[in-house]
């Protein structure tokens, strides 16, 4: 199955081919027979293959054109259904419930398809992925250091995330220059990101972190005055990166009660 294809950089084409690594990831995913688990992106099947065994019926959301070929060659429509086309467009929300996603992701399109994923946490049970090592670590940081910025606060809101283990270069064919990392995602109960106005709450984050190093009296000036900071009993001095996720919330509910 792995002749002929090559890699396309444009698609962030990196194969897994260590089998360590392989049982590994599918291990961390523990699939079980009826379960509704989409993979992004199945390539040329080093997933695919376990995950199908596992779980009897398996969705996959490929753009390749060529990929998509050889998937239909080689699978029956009972084994997966193959939706052809970009999963940043794709609606996650049209397969059934609870939902459990999965994949070795494209690493050029990480962050945006991270963010369109967290739109259906609502509907997912769980996301388990392969990322770069560096965008894992951004996902999980903590305020105060310095991977911590909007994709910890923004993807902290909706989800639990564990770092579980760092995959080499060397497990891809071809090796990516940087390391990977598998990252498992469960989202919260909805009472437990219940933020008044979500939009606002994206809105003041994005400013926070637009300008690093820059005070939040400078970058949240368009939402926030002295007097509300003095009300929020928050430093204005401070920068966007000391501020927990509860801290943010704080903000954007004030503001959207202060609106209301
Ligand atoms: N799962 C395979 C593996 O582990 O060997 C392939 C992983 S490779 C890093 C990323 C896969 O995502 C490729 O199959 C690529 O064609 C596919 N892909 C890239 N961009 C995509 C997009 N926007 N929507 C859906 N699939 C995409």
């Amino acid at each position: 199955m792995h002749q002929g294809h090559i890699a396309r950089k444009r698609f962030g084409q990196n194969f897994l081919t260590d089998k360590a690594v392989i049982y590994q990831i599918i291990s961390a995913i523990a699939p079980k027979p009826g379960e509704n688990i989409v993979e992004i992106g199945p390539g040329l099947g080093a997933l695919t293959v376990p995950l199908q065994a596992a779980c009897g019926h398996l969705q996959v959301v490929e753009i390749d054109r060529d990929l998509i070929a050889r998937l239909k060659e080689t699978w029956s429509p009972a084994q997966i259904t193959i939706n052809e086309g970009d999963a940043l467009k794709f609606d996650f929300g049209s397969l059934p419930a609870p939902l459990r996603v999965v994949g070795n992701l494209p690493y050029n399109i990480s962050t945006p398809l991270l963010f369109h994923l967290a739109s259906f946490s609502g509907h997912v049970q769980d996301m388990t992925f392969m990322l770069q090592k560096e965008v894992v670590d951004r996902m999980v940081a903590e305020p105060d250091s310095a991977e911590y910025g909007r994709l910890s606060v923004m993807l902290q809101y909706r989800f639990n995330m564990v770092s579980l283990f760092d995959v080499p270069p060397t497990a891809f064919k071809p090796a990516p220059k940087v390391t990977s990392a598998i990252v498992s995602m469960q989202p919260k109960a909805a009472s437990e990101c219940a933020c008044r106005d979500e939009a606002l709450f994206a809105k003041v984050v994005t400013a926070a972190f637009g300008q690093r190093r820059k005070t939040l009296r400078n970058t949240l000036r368009d939402y926030v005055s002295d007097a509300d900071f003095v009300a929020l009993e928050i430093n204005p001095q401070a920068r966007g990166e000391t501020l927990s996720l509860q801290d943010y919330v704080h903000i954007a509910d004030y503001l959207a009660g202060r609106k209301a």
